[in-house]
């Protein structure tokens, strides 16, 4: 079966190419798809279904939905285009715009706590429907500014995984469009004709100024090197622990072996066994 258009064959290429390195779904999987409207969430939806309908190997899909409550929410519109191309859809309806207006205190950002709160949401309805994956349309310029902004702005070297289990071991986090730039999924979302939507959070737009600076910068450097995004998403599966600062990844008394096997005692190392 050929693909509907050449945009539609390259984000599949991409994603399957996630699949199979960090074994994100597995026969007889039931992915959960978290489906807000936006252009990523509905990308990952089509493409998966895409997929599962030449893959071979056997899994469902279910796109969850989880409303804040916001007024203006088109949630509707979601409904409307899930029946429309026979996709089994839940729509959850919560007041978590209004529980984070109660609880974030004066001047905080409420992303975080969004976030919090809405993954709480997904993993109650994943265990409510049997989901084994919950699938998120994180894509690879998420992952390469969120790199940036942990490593200017929060002193961590980190980003996200393609594949996560919580912390409890009982959800299984998968994020397929790693490799798939936001303006694919964009493009994507647009010629499959989804009704993209906004979340109608009066947060939403004005918020995260440091990461439309990132997006900026990442810009610039692009015009002369066409390349940066690939390479740092190459870097994020490509990390030489061994030259970091991190002592977790370098103890002291590794060092200190390797020191008394024949190396050179570092100059720091001599401050502190001397201390
Ligand atoms: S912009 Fe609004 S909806 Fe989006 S994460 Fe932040 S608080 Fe949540």
């Amino acid at each position: 079966m050929a693909y509907a258009t050449p945009l539609e064959a390259r984000i599949a290429k991409k994603v399957t190419r996630a699949i199979a390195e960090y074994g994100l779904i597995d026969d007889g999987d039931r992915v959960m798809v978290g489906l807000s409207g936006g252009k990523d969430s509905w990308a990952l939806l089509q493409v998966l279904d895409v997929l599962r309908k030449r893959a071979p190997i056997s899994f469902s899909l279910v796109a969850v939905t989880v409303d804040s409550g916001y007024s203006g929410y088109r949630h509707d519109l979601i409904a409307r285009t899930c029946e429309a191309r026979g996709w089994e859809y839940r729509i959850e309806h919560t007041e978590i715009g209004e529980t984070i207006e109660d609880i974030l205190e004066a001047g905080a950002t409420p992303c975080s706590l969004c976030a919090r709160l809405r993954r709480g949401v997904l993993y109650r309805i994943a265990k409510d429907i049997g989901a084994t994956k919950i699938a998120l349309g994180h894509h690879l310029d998420d992952f390469v500014e969120t790199l940036l902004l942990n490593l200017f702005f929060s002193g961590a070297l980190k980003a996200m995984p393609a594949r996560l289990v919580s912390d409890n071991g009982e959800h299984v986090v998968i994020r397929p469009l790693v490799y798939t730039s936001e303006t694919e999924a964009r493009n994507y979302a647009k010629e499959s004709e989804l009704p993209i939507i906004g979340c109608c959070c009066p947060a939403c737009g004005d918020l995260s100024l440091q990461r439309q600076r990132i997006k900026r910068l990442i810009a610039e450097l692009e015009v002369e090197h066409p390349e940066v995004k690939n390479s740092m998403i190459r870097a994020l599966g490509n990390v030489a622990g061994r030259h970091l600062l991190d002592q977790r990844l370098n103890p002291l008394p590794e060092l200190r072996d390797a020191a008394l096997a024949g190396g050179a005692v570092p100059l720091t190392l001599r401050r502190v066994s001397a201390g």
